[in-house]
């Protein structure tokens, strides 16, 4: 990027740590070992692949162990590089302290286009790089918790658990090494629609404070509001689905690799996302207008921009030309530093990443305590629910003999309410919760302090006091 001055992406990243921290009262020595990475490994390895040696570049960063074990995704992408795994290994911890779950922050990545090659291979690239990892315990339920990322979903973690679980027979929590498994591998309910649920979660929340929406300038609800998605990856095409399905949202642009739709009438979420699985790209999608130039369509006017794809899309050259009064960051760092400071000075509203993309880390904890606690998520929860619902249902029965002829209680509530709540309502409702929760911390130092007047900034605050409380508690 480093156009313009453009800083790094974990110069970037530190910069707004550096913001918010001269806010703060913290020794200066714990503030720098809040803000640097603890370590990071980097691995070469080969690979035999169609009848040739070929080498890999890995890592895996490490950037705070307050908590352990550490946690994050490992990104498989042509621009991985050691700055990008470390920017995003730090986005890991603030984002972990932000929404309370009890990890430090860490990320890997690994230097490839999977695209160029075909499952079998992957499968031998990824347990070759798991194997490199698990040799250091850089992949360790009690240590260092992958997860998905850019490039890799439930597919990879799978044959890592394996990876991991054949190099540790006897560890019986070794399904907890990684999170985002495939449901009959260990896995969890919801987690891969997590992240783009909890933005959805986030916009809902936001929207409930109409003081916080007046400052964007906006109004009133999600329903009707125009929204442009960059990137319909996992995470855009959650978001942008739910929120045009249950929020009455509508979709007006979506940005992809090779171009963008727009359409402001609304584009079917569903039909954009199969078309590109089938043609590998948006261009030639019908019902909607094309730009080959799908970068100028971030600076379209509409009322909510989700950027979800890479860093640093919103920069020092476009951030003026950005119309949106308010983004939503689904991505991590989408947006840079110097950009951040010229949308905030123009009175945009951001709603930061750290923030924003966190359901996917919350679900992915709700998958590492099911795994260690050997129990189907939630099936104590339920039977106390089913328990506590039976005993208001032996009370309606009483009443209903009772009332004789006036009153009778439906076959259909009685079993609808002794049922209680499955894995995926219950993943869901505590992801919920966990937004909610976290939106109101931000929302407290926002409004209560006459220092900070931007959301990221609120994030920051709230997270870099929890690091710091943990860091002083272990008598650091
Ligand atoms: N890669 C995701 C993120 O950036 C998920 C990390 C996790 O679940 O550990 O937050």
């Amino acid at each position: 990027m480093n156009q313009r001055n453009e800083p790094t992406f974990r110069e970037s990243v530190d910069l707004m740590f550096n913001r918010a921290v001269a806010l703060m009262d913290l020794p200066p020595g714990l503030e720098e070992k809040i803000r640097v990475c603890n370590a990071t490994y980097t691995v070469r390895f080969g690979v035999r692949l169609r009848g040739q040696i070929q080498t890999f570049t890995g890592y895996r960063s490490v950037h705070s162990e307050h908590m352990e074990p550490v946690k994050g995704g490992i990104r498989f992408a042509t621009g991985v590089n050691q700055d990008e795994v470390e920017a995003l290994a730090a986005l890991m911890t603030y984002k972990c302290a932000l929404v309370e779950t009890p990890f430090g922050g860490s990320k890997g990545g690994l230097r490839i286009d999977p695209r160029q090659y075909d499952e079998h291979e992957l499968e031998q690239i990824t347990r070759r790089f798991a194997y490199e990892l698990v040799k250091r315990d850089l992949i360790n339920p009690s240590q260092n918790v992958p997860a998905p990322d850019m490039g890799t979903g439930e597919r990879e973690m799978a044959w890592i658990a394996d990876q991991y679980a054949r190099m540790n027979t006897t560890d019986i929590n070794a399904r907890a090494c990684v999170t985002g498994k495939p449901p009959n591998a260990g896995g969890i309910a919801g987690r891969v629609e997590a992240t783009g649920r909890g933005v959805q979660y986030a916009l809902r929340e936001f929207f409930r404070h109409p003081e916080d929406v007046a400052k964007s300038g906006l109004s009133g609800s999600l329903d009707g509001k125009r929204i442009i998605v960059q990137g319909l990856g996992n995470v855009g095409y959650h978001a942008a689905k739910f929120l045009a399905e249950e929020d009455g949202a509508i979709i007006t642009g979506i940005i992809e690799r090779d171009g963008a739709l727009f359409n402001p009438g609304g584009l079917d979420v569903e039909a954009v996302f199969n078309w590109i699985r089938g043609h590998g790209g948006v261009t030639g999608f019908p019902d909607a207008a094309h730009s080959a130039e799908g970068a100028a369509v971030l600076e379209e006017d509409c009322d909510i921009l989700i950027p979800a794809a890479l860093e640093g899309v919103i920069n020092l050259q476009n951030a003026d030309r950005i119309k949106a009064p308010l983004i939503i960051e689904a991505a991590n760092g989408p947006i840079t530093a110097g950009a951040d400071d010229i949308l905030r000075a123009r009175g945009v509203v951001i709603i930061p990443d750290m923030y924003a993309n966190a359901g996917g880390v919350t679900v992915s904890y709700f998958e590492w305590v099911k795994n260690l606690s050997h129990i189907r998520f939630g099936r104590m929860q339920r039977r106390q629910e089913e328990a506590r619902h039976q005993l208001v249902v032996d009370e309606l029965e009483r009443l209903d003999r009772y009332l004789g002829d006036a009153w009778s209680m439906t076959p259909d509530f009685k079993k609808k309410y002794l049922r209680g709540a499955d894995e995926l309502e219950l993943v869901r409702s505590g992801l919920d919760d966990t937004m909610r929760t976290a939106y109101q911390s931000m929302h407290e130092v926002w409004h209560e302090r006459d220092d900070v007047d931007d959301l990221r900034t609120a994030a920051y605050l709230v997270s870099i006091t929890k690091v710091a409380a943990s860091y002083r508690a272990k008598g650091l």
